[in-house]
């Protein structure tokens, strides 16, 4: 039996086929699962489609979550289609280039604001959205990186920004866990997608984590995908609040 038959959920964050969102789409599809997916805007959308065509994917919406209503436009229409929806994956970041590429010290306010709301607080939006729809307990997953423990060079302003992500993974898990409705941060070590292009000497990131991780290999969209259809599955039902890394081993190295 499939771990994900039977199971409804929403990812958001497909950019393209390269996406660490269209990796764990086609993991949890594999599993069994039933999908609804996003696109940023009707520029992406034709390479989200790409990907979600293939997939037992019905509900293909846009959002972006800046665009007031969108977000919510999205959990009605799950609301209206399924009832119910048994876990969701936020994989979304930003951050402007000109406070990305400069010293935390110096990022502007209105810089950090942004990158807040698109990459964190868009989590939690999605969180109070999916409460009423997970009557039967659900999981809710988020995606950060090493850089939220550990000043990682070049990362700069998303560093704080996971910090805050994982943060209030924890204390998401921590309110709606009565509810049986558990939530997670999964840590992948660097892979190339169009988001991980914004941060500057990108290749040094993955030259050294492919050399430092014990298993001195990078991961791929599709270990990532794996973590999140496990955490979705009733398999882990007891397993909530954690930041999973899924990076070879690289977190351990000094
Ligand atoms: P990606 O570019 O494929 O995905 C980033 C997604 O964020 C895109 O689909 C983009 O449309 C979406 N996004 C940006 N602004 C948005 C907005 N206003 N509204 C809705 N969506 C918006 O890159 P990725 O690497 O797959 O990133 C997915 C997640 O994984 C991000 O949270 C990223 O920080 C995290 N992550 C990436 C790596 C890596 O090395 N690639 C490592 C660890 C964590």
């Amino acid at each position: 039996m499939s771990a994900l038959a039977g199971k409804r959920g929403l990812v958001v964050g497909i950019a393209n086929e390269h996406s660490i969102a269209a990796g764990c789409a086609r993991a949890v599809c594999a599993a069994g699962a039933e999908l609804a997916a996003t696109f940023l805007n009707a520029k992406a959308e034709p390479y989200v489609r790409a990907v979600t065509d293939g997939l037992a994917c019905p509900i293909v919406m846009p959002c972006d979550v800046r665009e007031p209503g969108q977000l919510e436009a999205v959990f009605a229409r799950i609301g209206r289609d399924w009832g119910t929806l048994d876990f969701l994956l936020h994989a979304v970041a930003f951050a402007p280039a000109e406070d990305l590429h400069g010293r935390v010290t110096d990022c502007s306010g209105e810089g950090f604001g942004l990158a807040m709301d698109i990459s964190c607080h868009s989590f939690l939006r999605m969180a109070h959205l999916a409460e009423p729809l997970m009557p039967r307990g659900g999981c809710l997953m988020a995606v950060t990186f090493y850089g939220a423990e550990r000043v990682v060079a070049n990362y700069n302003l998303m560093g704080p920004v996971k910090a805050a992500l994982e943060s209030s993974v924890r204390y998401v898990a921590a309110e709606l866990g009565a509810k049986g409705i558990r939530a997670h941060a999964v840590s992948p070590g660097p892979i190339r997608t169009r988001a991980a292009s914004g941060i500057a000497h990108f290749d040094t990131l993955l030259e050294a984590a492919a050399r430092t991780a014990p298993e001195h290999q990078l991961v791929t969209i599709e270990d990532v995908g794996a973590l999140v259809a496990f955490l979705a599955s009733d398999a882990a039902r007891h397993i909530t609040g954690t930041v999973i890394p899924v990076d070879g081993g690289a977190h351990l190295m000094a």
